[in-house]
């Protein structure tokens, strides 16, 4: 399985990725935790990405292909991986393209879970104070929910003209979105 997970801030996409990642047996890929590894590390990637992170923007894509390239051609992640947190701009469509086709991959699916827009705010909130985000005071957060409106939604109906969009309500308790995540992917790697 190579597939990828989208949704906005604070849809889940993170804590869902870890367990689809392990059901299916790929490594969940997060752009955005390589990268605070990077900034908790003090790298030079960390340094040049926290500027952009802390501000809720995208950290340019020349950094972000490059990484991402590198880290799918790793050993774990020959057989497949999960992508969260990437593509995020059309660039990064073509470029994700580029590198399946190099290797003779294509994508099996894209899961995207859905949202209601205020209940996110909070979530987010909430999630600042358990795990003292930088990204996540209310500014950022509003910020970074319009860059996904701007830059990441349209990314949606592009693969779903590819016809490889599996939407999922991501509202909910943990484990009930995890249920239907599972049903919704296992009914489509079946047929
Ligand atoms: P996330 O944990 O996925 O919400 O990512 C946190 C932050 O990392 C984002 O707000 C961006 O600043 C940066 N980031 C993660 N993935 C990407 C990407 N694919 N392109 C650009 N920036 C990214």
């Amino acid at each position: 399985m190579r597939f990828l997970i989208m949704g906005p801030p604070g849809a889940g996409k993170g804590t869902q990725a870890t367990a689809v990642a392990e059901h299916f047996g790929v490594p969940a890929i997060s752009t955005g935790d390589i990268f605070r590894a990077n900034v908790a590390q003090g790298t030079p990637l960390g340094v040049e990405a926290k500027r952009y992170m802390d501000a809720g923007e995208y950290v340019p894509d020349s950094v972000t292909n490059n990484m991402v390239r590198d880290r799918i051609a790793a050993g774990d992640a020959t057989d497949g991986f999960l992508l969260d947190g990437y593509p995020r701009t059309l660039a990064q469509v073509a470029e994700l393209d580029g590198m399946l086709n190099d290797a003779g991959h294509e994508l099996d699916a894209v899961l995207v879970l859905t949202v209601d827009r205020e209940a996110i705010v909070e979530r987010l909130l909430k999630r600042a104070e358990v795990e003292g985000r930088a990204d996540d005071t209310e500014d950022v957060i509003r910020r970074r929910l319009e860059v996904y409106a701007e830059e990441t939604e349209p990314l949606v109906s592009v693969y779903d003209e590819r016809g490889l969009v599996v939407a999922v309500d991501g509202m909910g308790e943990i484990d009930e979105v995890q249920g239907r995540i599972f049903a919704a992917l296992d009914a489509r790697t079946e047929d």
